[in-house]
């Protein structure tokens, strides 16, 4: 098989690769794909560096162009590249398909970004002195992407890096490297000068702690981990480099006595168990009032049952695989724990076997749960979620609330008062009244607080507020 290379100052690198495996069929080999080592990491940096200063002063158009032709690109081979994502991380072909669109509507929406740069002239408190604001692009940008969106969250950072001048030093997860070879390999074709992004994949350990140690990346845009998020600002902060986190979740989804069932059991399946429950917004608290918690429970028990686990390519299949052996195992894990905390297994629960061998997991409904136990408090990023019984809006807003994270929070009900308090008072970065916790527009922000997020909110024009640093003007008329 051919090797897919690294890009690193505009030349494509690497003579050894490691196979890219399937998670719904392990004998299916995605492809091969270069491993960066710590030096390739040093001469990427290196190559982004020399590359600025060019880049930074290019022209709009330019770039304009670049991102225009790139979001066209991806666009035209969203069935092959969803195809692609589909294999290598497992979701269901139509996820893949509808985040490959989105990967292009992104580059898309920054293409159009570059011509709508702008700044502020003021008048300044002294006399004939006008003041101008302007954004200037910040150096050297490095990345660095889970592997539960491969497509999208590359593009998320790598469109808004290079819309708003900077240079790239792109790490995807190790685990998926198959997309963001394609976004690398289109962009360099779309004409984007050498040295702009350089493409490093490789293990976080080696090629993502070089990054991390580096004093010449300029800002640092991480998804992942709360532990590996942590030791990024660590590192920053020693470095005195701006950097942006997004980490972990354990969404509240609240559900009340006047809720609409269907539309409550329609959100819970979907952000709880869709894409396998590998996203950070997935719901894993469903907190439901007394008045309608057995028959909740009982419908999204139902609405479980007809849900098909199988592999991520067949027509049908509504849940894929889990990512990988590791992801799996903390998954079975966690039921574990949930089942000797005293957690109520209401579906569920079991790994599956099917015509390919592959992680396929039940989606796990526990009830029963409290708010306390381990299975309420820490990320699982797997299809389980737990249900919390509470007596009413109040507690269950106080339980919604009380978690160490804060990205996203549902609620199902038809009472405006309570739809509006809980805008008002959840303490998440994004708030979903009667829709999923995910499942989010690209032209607005994104973000949440507490362990959840670091730093300015990522997507939309919000995305400048990382992606530039603020320049002060005075100029004597
Ligand atoms: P996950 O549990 O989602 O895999 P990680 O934080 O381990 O979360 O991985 C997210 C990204 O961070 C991946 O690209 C991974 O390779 C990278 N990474 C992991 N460890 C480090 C590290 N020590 N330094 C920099 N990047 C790392």
């Amino acid at each position: 098989m051919t090797i897919h290379k690294n890009l690193i100052a505009g030349e494509w690198i690497g003579t050894e690769g490691v196979e890219n495996i399937n998670p719904s069929n392990t004998n299916d080999v995605v492809g091969v794909y270069a491993r960066a080592c710590a030096e390739d990491a040093k001469s990427a940096i290196a190559a982004a560096k020399a590359a600025f200063p060019a880049w930074s002063h290019s022209g709009i158009l330019q770039r304009h162009a670049i991102l225009k032709k790139t979001a066209d690109e991806i666009l035209a081979r969203k069935d092959e590249l969803g195809k692609l994502l589909a294999r290598e991380e497992g979701k269901t072909l139509p996820e893949a398909i509808a985040e490959t669109i989105r990967a292009a509507q992104i580059f898309d929406f920054f293409a159009g970004e570059v011509l709508r740069l702008s700044g502020e002239v003021l008048p300044s408190v002294r006399p004939n002195i006008g003041v101008e604001i302007t954004r200037e692009p910040i150096g050297v940008v490095g990345i660095i992407t889970p592997w539960n969106f491969p497509i999208a969250i590359p593009a998320w950072k790598v469109a808004p890096a290079l819309a708003y001048g900077n240079t790239v030093v792109f790490k995807p997860a190790e685990l998926v490297p198959g997309c963001s070879w394609a976004i690398a390999d289109i962009l360099h074709r779309a004409g984007l000068p050498n040295g702009v992004l350089n493409l490093v994949i490789g293990k976080g350990s080696v090629v993502g702690q070089a990054m991390l140690n580096s004093p010449d990346l300029a800002a640092i845009t991480f998804t992942g981990s709360t532990t590996t998020g942590k030791r990024v600002a660590a590192t920053s902060i020693e470095h005195n480099r701006k950097f942006q986190l997004e980490m972990g979740g354990k969404n509240p989804m609240v559900v009340l006595d006047d809720a609409d069932l269907t539309l409550a059991v329609e959100a819970a399946a979907n952000s709880g168990f869709f894409s396998t429950g590998q996203r950070c917004t997935a719901s894993s608290r469903l907190i439901v009032t007394e008045g309608i918690h057995d028959k909740f429970v009982a419908a999204l028990t139902e609405k479980l049952k007809g849900l098909v686990v199988d592999d991520a390519l067949k027509a049908g299949t509504h849940i894929g695989p889990v990512v990988d052996a590791n992801q799996l195992k903390q998954d079975t894990d966690y039921i574990t724990i949930g089942r000797s905390e005293g957690a109520k297994l209401a579906f569920g629960g079991e790994t599956i076997s099917r015509d390919n061998p592959g992680f396929y997991l039940q989606p796990t409904l526990f009830t029963e749960a409290t708010n306390q136990m381990r299975i309420s408090r820490e990320e699982i990023f797997g299809p389980v979620a737990s249900v919390i019984r509470v007596k009413d809006y109040e507690e269950a807003l106080s339980v919604a609330n009380d978690t160490p994270f804060g990205l996203s929070a549902g609620i199902a009900t038809t009472s405006l008062k309570h739809a509006t308090h809980f805008k008002r008072h959840s303490e998440a970065g994004m708030v979903m009244v009667n829709l999923p916790t995910a499942g989010v527009d690209f032209h607005v922000p994104f973000g949440g607080r507490k362990a959840s997020s670091f730093g300015p909110r990522e997507q939309g024009k919000y995305a400048s507020e990382f992606y530039t640093v603020v320049k002060t003007a005075y100029v004597l008329a």
